[in-house]
């Protein structure tokens, strides 16, 4: 994309100049975005990030955060200079032991130019250091970074890495990491994966955690403050590790009521997705005043407000859910934002069946019927959203509709085989809706082009006959809707991701 078209008169000029080494003139810098429609300053170009090692130390009393950031990565063009996104004042860069020139560059961009340009395939080890105060810090005008009474949480979909460790932020580029923190004594670091270890000196404790499968940057979070920590194993064998921040008040009892339960949802959820997919599992609720819960992987990020009306076992099942669909199996780019809530909100309706608060069926149901043909909500295509309406409640409700009308059309057993064999096909990778169709058109043998036209991609409410031939809403003409039990607990995590921009 950088390439010039050249004139043909201007060829010979151009031949003369490639006389001269050809470093000079194939070594281009990397895009400042990696080529999302949706966010196009989002990642960037020329390289790819296979390992993050964050080695941190944070001051809750006053919001410091200093560090060193080494990133393992690999050149994959001709490279003169590259970006990463990042928002805390960096001190120094080196790139293959050597200290590189770097400046900041439009709303989160640092670009580091090496000291010599890099041939394509070069092994990087890129080593930041860092300090600020992250809640200090703006990108758009908003901030990801959460300061609580007891310290601060990164957390946010798409973008919380800026505001605490230097990364190619966007889902294509999934790394492996290693997040060492040091905080006060009394004070807890929650990060991703296991704990490997902790230690204390001098007053201060340092909390080591490895997420050691594929990871993107947005699902990496980080949480300090004073949590009460529990750890068990489900009885599917998955070790879980739970915190909760000391100062819940009132929501303590709700909180812990729901993601206690985590184990036993991720062994349910196992049923139908097939084996987890890390090594750990649990979830987080710190005193934040913020009112979504987001999948960070294999430690999930609840607002205490998730658990205001009682324990909300449903919003743990969305969030675990997405441990398969949306953490194992990444979006390629963020159109594809159905594969992942729209899976999450059905496994919410696989649930209420679980509980005995309405079908799957029943819930299809009702969402057809109580959105009439001139309600906005029939504008928003699951399939490709727009960024606007990315997180909008049509991408849950409406996507999840689609999935009954998918199971409707190809039966139960490819319908289950479809759900369970997808996390297994793309396991820590990246994919996109186009490639589930493909998938469910294999694993069923139907063309389901139609199908997903109708459902996911057209800006207007399927219509009757549609909506037959895909057994969803079977009710009589004129009747009203049922409203599911369920449907008030699950339509109140639509705030999920609702404090999201
Ligand atoms: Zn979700």
């Amino acid at each position: 994309m950088h390439r010039r078209l050249i004139a043909p008169g201007a060829l010979a000029a151009a031949s003369v100049l490639l006389a001269i080494p050809a470093s000079a003139a194939s070594f281009t810098p990397g895009a400042p975005g990696i080529g999302d429609p949706y966010y196009p300053a989002y990642g960037n170009g020329g390289y790819d990030v296979s390992h993050y090692d964050l080695r941190l130390k944070y001051q809750p009393a006053t919001d410091e955060l200093e560090g060193t950031a080494t990133l393992l990565a690999k050149t994959t063009q001709d490279l003169s200079r590259f970006d990463l996104d990042f928002l805390l004042d960096v001190s120094e860069v080196r790139v293959n032991g050597v200290a590189a020139a770097f400046s900041a560059s439009g709303e989160h961009e640092l670009v580091v130019t090496p000291k010599s340009p890099l041939p394509k395939g070069t092994a990087l080890t890129v080593v930041v250091r860092y300090h600020g105060v992250p809640s200090s810090k703006q990108a758009y005008g908003f901030t990801s970074w959460h300061r609580t009474p007891d310290g601060g949480i990164g957390a946010n979909e798409p973008e919380s890495a800026w505001w605490w460790f230097p990364s190619n932020d966007h889902p294509l580029d999934k790394a492996t990491y290693d997040v060492s923190v040091l905080v006060p004594d009394g004070t807890q670091a929650i990060s991703n994966g296991t704990l490997q270890s902790t230690s204390s000196k001098l007053g201060w404790t340092r909390y080591n955690w490895r997420e050691n499968k594929p990871q993107t940057t947005y699902l990496a979070t980080l949480a300090v403050g004073r949590f009460d920590v529990t750890t068990g194993t489900s009885e599917g064998g998955v070790p879980v590790i739970n915190a909760y921040s000391k100062d819940l008040g009132d929501n303590d009892g709700a909180a812990r009521a729901s993601v206690e339960r985590t184990g036993e949802i991720v062994d349910w959820l196992s049923g139908y997705f097939g084996p987890y997919p890390f090594s750990s599992a649990g979830g987080y609720v710190p005193n934040t005043t913020t009112g979504y819960a987001l999948e960070t992987q294999t430690r999930v990020y609840y607002s205490p407000r998730q658990f205001a009306n009682g324990a909300n076992t449903s919003v743990v099942v969305h969030e675990l859910a997405h441990q398969w669909y949306g953490d194992s199996v990444s979006v390629k780019g963020w159109k594809d934002i159905w594969i992942n809530e729209g899976f999450a909100r059905y496994a919410q309706w696989l649930w209420s069946e679980h509980e005995d608060e309405g079908t799957a069926q029943q819930l299809a149901d009702y969402v057809y019927a109580s959105h009439p043909a001139d309600d906005a909500f029939w504008t928003v295509k699951p399939g490709d959203p727009g960024p606007e309406n990315q997180f909008d409640g049509a991408v849950y409700d409406r996507g999840a509709l689609a999935i009954q009308a998918l199971r409707n059309a190809i039966g139960d057993d490819a319908f289950f085989a479809v759900l369970k064999g997808w996390p297994q096909k793309y396991a820590y990778g990246n994919a996109s809706v186009a490639d589930f169709q493909r998938y469910a058109e294999q694993v069923s043998g139907k063309p389901l082009a139609a199908l997903f036209d109708t459902w996911l991609f057209q800006p207007s409410k399927p219509a009757a006959p549609a909506a037959r031939a895909a057994s969803v809403a079977p009710s009589a003409r004129g009747a009203a809707p049922v409203q599911p039990k369920s449907w008030k607990r699950i339509a109140a995590t639509n705030d999920v991701h609702g404090a999201v921009r």
